[in-house]
């Protein structure tokens, strides 16, 4: 039924606001505003910004999402990996294996992130595979190696300078921080499966951050989104007092996208 809303003389000042207020209803939208700030971040243009574009990662839009394409070496740093002889090469960390087992390979990477990135209603943990990819292509892996196993001394060993190694296709990753992602500082490392960014063990302000959840991440600024955004931080724990530090173990945060080789 269309209401007829005309101010009637006479009538109290209640019984004039209850009317009008009765007709507003009817012809106005109520916008519902979004029940977390972290709905309305958008990262395509940081994520566009801030991939090493140059050093074989390519970043295209689908729809709602983001595809960031690498070969997945270290293209932008030296590693043992790059084996002896290479321009890249540069030694192990002191104490670490002297001679690389391994060696860096091309890879064909395909990470597919939202633009805009939600917390999932029921959190997924990580697994040992690619979880995220740092801004110069090469992945992120979790706290894990083969079956899912916590890292050990041994498995340490084989990190370079840079917390990371290649795996038997010659799949190099990160697992910790290090001197050319992060090293005790608030850089952005790169993005998740989620499509949340993770950073260093610091904010921009230089301090740790104090209210970190299950997931080691929060809401707040960052030096990409001054307005603030989900994020994670590496951990901030001497891992069995190797002085490597966990990019990300746990669950993520929002729900994950593919990530195919
Ligand atoms: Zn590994
Ligand atoms: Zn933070």
């Amino acid at each position: 039924m269309k209401k007829i809303c005309l101010p009637l003389l006479g009538m109290s000042l209640l019984a004039f606001s209850l009317l009008f207020s009765s007709c507003k209803k009817d012809d106005e939208t109520v916008v519902t505003p979004p029940t977390t700030t972290t709905d309305v971040v958008d990262i395509t243009s940081v994520v566009q910004s801030k991939f090493l574009t140059n050093n074989g990662v390519t970043v295209t839009t689908s729809g709602d999402n983001i595809i960031i394409k690498s070969d997945g070496r270290p293209n932008n740093h030296k590693t043992p990996y790059w084996g002896v002889g290479h321009a890249m090469y540069e030694a192990f960390p002191a104490g670490h294996a002297t001679n690389p087992g391994g060696q860096i390979l091309v890879q064909n990477y395909t990470m597919t992130i939202p633009a805009k990135p939600k917390e999932a209603t029921t959190k997924e943990a990580t697994t040992t595979f690619a979880i995220g990819m740092a801004l110069n292509g090469v992945p992120i892996f979790n706290n894990t190696e083969m079956a899912g196993q916590p890292l050990d001394a041994g498995t340490i060993s084989s990190f370079d300078g840079a917390g990371a190694h290649p795996a038997q296709a010659g799949d190099y990753h990160y697992h910790m921080t290090g001197k050319y992602t992060s090293d005790n500082d608030a850089n952005l490392i790169g993005f998740m499966r989620d499509g949340f960014p993770i950073y260093g063990r610091k904010d921009k302000d230089g301090t740790y951050p104090s209210n970190l959840d299950a997931y080691n991440g929060h809401f707040g600024p960052t030096t990409e989104f001054p307005n603030g955004i989900y994020h994670y931080h590496a951990r901030n724990e001497n891992y069995l007092n190797t002085g490597y530090y966990i990019l990300k173990s746990g669950s993520y945060y929002g729900t994950k996208g593919t990530f195919t080789k």
